[in-house]
């Protein structure tokens, strides 16, 4: 396994960090509703200001127009809240062009650096202005670690001094275990709507793993290459073929795979609708009712599947567990895998679905680790080099 530049290792007393963080958090009417991606970057943080370093924040918010400042993806209301959470005032950057001194022992932030032309195109002369600012650069910003932005590739590209924070570092290590050092047998667990987001993990996965529990909207286009009845459950026509290919080289190779036995189904995709259980068995679910939930037969048997597992992949939840009536088989699945990591599994569990999903069933404490990563997840995870990792190691 390859080792990040760990922080450890930095020597930043009296030195001017530039730390790219992810603070791209959900707002509602300015009020930050979920904090949980600013207070994973405390420890990165905190340790540079006991450390004696001036500590100079960026992330991005939202997608403003490129180069536009934007007054609704301000990081304002952001600065506000680190600013309760660190107990110290965090002075306000206002964009990067203009210089200021940084005082060691105090906390900066600048304003959502997409407001600003050149982050997304990656510009090497952006990522100049913004070194200005720097003695050393830290990554800490996992969730855009997939993205050749400036500030997340060009930047460190210039760097002599470069590091991953924790939050990089712990996501990194515990991916490593999902990659690479892997505890046998090894489930995967895969969900979520589109069949064509989770291909590429997939197809870098399935040689590693030893059992493969498939659900959620995606697992229809599987049992449709089956042949088995979907009724007007989601498929996608285009990726038939690449199920169909999976399923194949997963019995070749001799592995396990659980796909939806039965649905939780309706007539409707509503949250109001009724529902009803059907098997998916030759003329036994009817062609008007949809699948939203896996089923009480497929819960039963992803239990002894779950069971007896060593490590433990999770992403993607396994229905529309947004609505109270097609929650039951995420929650089951998510308690099942915080049952047998309390028997010494290894469990990651990943994308925001997924992570909500865990804190929904109450049993996120008894998770290994919940990775912070959408996107940047689903391609570490799929074998891809991450720009800001590249960068990092370059
Ligand atoms: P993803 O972002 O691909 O992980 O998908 C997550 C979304 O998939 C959630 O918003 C779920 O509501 C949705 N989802 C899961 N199962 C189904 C299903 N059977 N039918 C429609 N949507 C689903």
């Amino acid at each position: 396994m390859q080792r990040l530049p760990s922080l450890r290792e930095a020597s930043p007393a009296g030195k001017r960090a530039f730390v790219r963080v992810d603070f791209n958090v959900p707002l509602q009417d300015g009020q930050i509703t979920d904090d949980r991606r600013i207070r994973a970057a405390l420890p990165t943080i905190r340790y540079l200001l006991e450390k004696g370093a001036a500590v100079l924040l960026c992330s991005h918010l939202g997608r403003p127009k490129e180069g536009q400042p934007d007054p609704k993806y301000s990081l304002a209301p952001v600065r506000a809240h680190l600013e309760k959470l660190l107990g110290q005032p965090v002075g306000w950057i206002p964009d990067p062009f203009t210089p200021q001194p940084l005082e060691p022992g105090r906390v900066y932030l600048l304003e959502n650096i997409r407001f600003f032309r050149g982050e997304s195109e990656n510009d090497p002369d952006f990522a100049r202005t913004l070194a200005q600012w720097a003695d050393l650069f830290v990554s800490d910003a996992f969730g855009s670690l997939h993205r050749a932005h400036a500030s997340v590739e060009a930047l460190p590209r210039l760097m002599r001094e470069k590091y991953a924070g924790f939050l990089v570092e712990a996501e990194w290590e515990n991916a490593q275990r999902v990659l690479s050092a892997i505890e046998r047998p090894y489930l995967v667990i895969v969900g979520g709507a589109k069949v064509s987001d989770k291909l590429p993990l997939l197809r870098h996965l399935l040689p590693r793993l030893d059992r493969l529990l498939i659900g959620g909207g995606m697992s229809y286009t599987f049992l449709h290459a089956q042949g088995l009845p979907i009724g007007q459950s989601l498929l996608e026509a285009d990726h038939i073929e690449a199920a169909r290919e999976i399923l194949a080289q997963a019995t070749q190779e001799g592995k396990k795979v659980l796909l939806p036995l039965d649905s939780v189904c309706a007539t409707e995709f509503s949250e109001k609708a009724s529902p009803r259980v059907f098997p998916h068995e030759p003329g036994a679910f009817p062609e008007n009712y949809r699948g939203l939930d896996i089923g009480p037969a497929t819960i039963a048997a992803a239990r002894t599947f779950i069971a007896g597992s060593r490590t433990i992949l999770w992403n993607g939840p396994m229905g529309v567990f947004e609505w109270e009536a097609f929650r039951t088989g995420t929650v089951q699945i998510a308690r099942a895998v915080a049952e047998e990591t309390q028997k010494g599994a290894y469990s990651l569990t990943g994308g925001g679905d997924t992570a909500s999903a865990v804190e929904v069933a109450g049993v996120a404490s008894q998770i290994s680790f919940i990775s912070t990563g959408g996107g940047a997840l689903l391609e570490l995870l799929a074998g891809q080099t991450l720009p800001g990792i590249a960068a990092l190691l370059a």
